[in-house]
């Protein structure tokens, strides 16, 4: 293990140095360079990435051995042990400020310099080894900070999206008490209703927002089973069919064999049942919306058409962050959610989602998911 240890002589001693090279060739090290100077020694140290430096402290040229170890250190993480034929108290100082990894007086035995060697480039190994494991655990804190700032984020914008559903309900409990004796019938079941409807979409935001929490923290488990894709998009365009009380038609065409599809059947239902939602949601009374199945190699391809209000080029690619609604919405409600989990399902499946849109003239959602994994 020895043999593949790379050391760098700075030394300007010619002899010295081919004589420490043999020494260490001896030893088993491999001896990428000798050199004479600081510089030089920052340059090759540069270069060659040796994994230790054997460095005299008395050089010529502008910089000494002291600084260019310091150098070597800071910029390559290289161990530095120092050779010194006499040492001052000033010299040692400075020498030891560097952080040395050994420090060898001349002359020294063979034993002492092997010795020496090992010591250094054990201790650098260690010291890599705590320098990774802190940054593990950096990166860990940093996570689990950015997760707490995006969960209160959502708790924050969903406490705000919930205002608007509670007053509604305020509001019509309030007049259903204050003036429950003077409504028509109609009147009192259309204050019923709003309540009722207020209640549902606070129960389906919150549902939404458990799922992108659960989708976030890794919760949600992608499942595949072998899945007929035919009949499970029929059925559900059926069944959406029969919820679409403004008369849209749904129309459904496959193309191809998907008989060896092995799928997570819940996320496909998330998928679909948004983004076929959000074509009726989006298009005007009676249109048109298509449900398009085909097959490249081994990816399903799912587009959904429709020829409703379009999405302004600017606000399309973010659209599938939570909360975000484009600008052209009007008075359609929604909460911005359904297309975060659509994309959440889409990556847990390993696929991806492109939209194409156009203001007027309508929207195409196209998600791409592999067959089987
Ligand atoms: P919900 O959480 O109830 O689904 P939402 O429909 O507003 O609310 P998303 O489904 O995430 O939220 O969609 C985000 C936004 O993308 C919508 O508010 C709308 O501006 C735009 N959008 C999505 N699908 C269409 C579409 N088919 N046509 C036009 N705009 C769309
Ligand atoms: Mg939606």
């Amino acid at each position: 293990m020895k043999a593949s240890k790379k050391i760098l002589i700075v030394e300007d001693e010619l002899i010295v140095a081919e004589d420490l090279a043999d020494t260490l060739r001896n030893l088993g090290y491999s001896v990428v360079d000798i050199v004479a100077s600081g510089e030089k020694a920052i340059e090759i140290a540069s270069k060659k990435r040796p994994d230790l430096v054997l460095m005299d402290i008395m050089l010529p040229g502008k910089i000494d051995g002291v600084e260019a170890a310091g150098e070597i250190r800071r910029k390559f993480d290289i161990p530095v042990v120092y050779l010194t034929a006499y040492a001052d108290q000033k010299t040692v100082e400075r020498a030891t400020a560097t952080e040395p990894f050994g420090y060898l007086i001349k002359p020294f035995e063979e034993k002492e310099l092997h010795t020496t060697i090992e010591i250094a480039l054990r201790r650098h190994q260690v010291e890599q080894n705590i320098k990774l494991r802190l940054e593990i655990v950096e990166k860990m804190k940093k996570q689990a900070e950015e997760e707490r700032d995006r969960h209160s984020h959502y708790v924050c914008m969903a406490s705000h999206e919930f205002r608007h559903p509670l007053t509604t309900i305020f509001i019509s409990t309030e007049i259903l008490k204050q003036y429950g004796d003077q409504l028509t019938e109609e009147k009192k079941i259309k204050h019923f209703d709003s309540i009722q409807s207020a209640v549902r979409s606070m129960n389906q935001m919150l549902e939404d927002v458990l799922t992108i929490g659960r989708a976030d923290s890794g919760k949600i488990e992608f499942n595949p089973i072998p899945l007929d894709l035919v009949y499970f998009c029929s059925e559900l365009v059926e069944s959406l069919r029969q919820g679409a009380e403004s008369h849209h038609t749904i129309e459904f065409i496959a193309e191809g064999d998907f008989s060896d599809a092995v799928m997570d059947n819940h996320l496909l239902h998330h998928i679909l049942t948004n983004l076929i939602s959000n074509a009726i949601k989006y298009s005007p009374e009676g249109g048109k919306v298509r449900l398009l199945l085909t097959r490249e190699g081994e990816q399903a391809i799912f587009r959904v058409q429709d020829q409703g209000i379009g999405i302004p080029e600017t606000e399309q690619a973010q659209l599938f962050q939570v909360f975000h609604r484009a600008t052209n919405v009007g008075n359609i409600p929604g909460t911005g959610l359904g297309l975060a989990i659509v994309k959440r399902s889409v990556d847990l499946h390993g696929g991806e989602i492109t939209v194409e849109s156009k203001v007027g003239i309508g929207s195409t959602f196209t998600v791409k998911l592999p067959l089987h994994n």
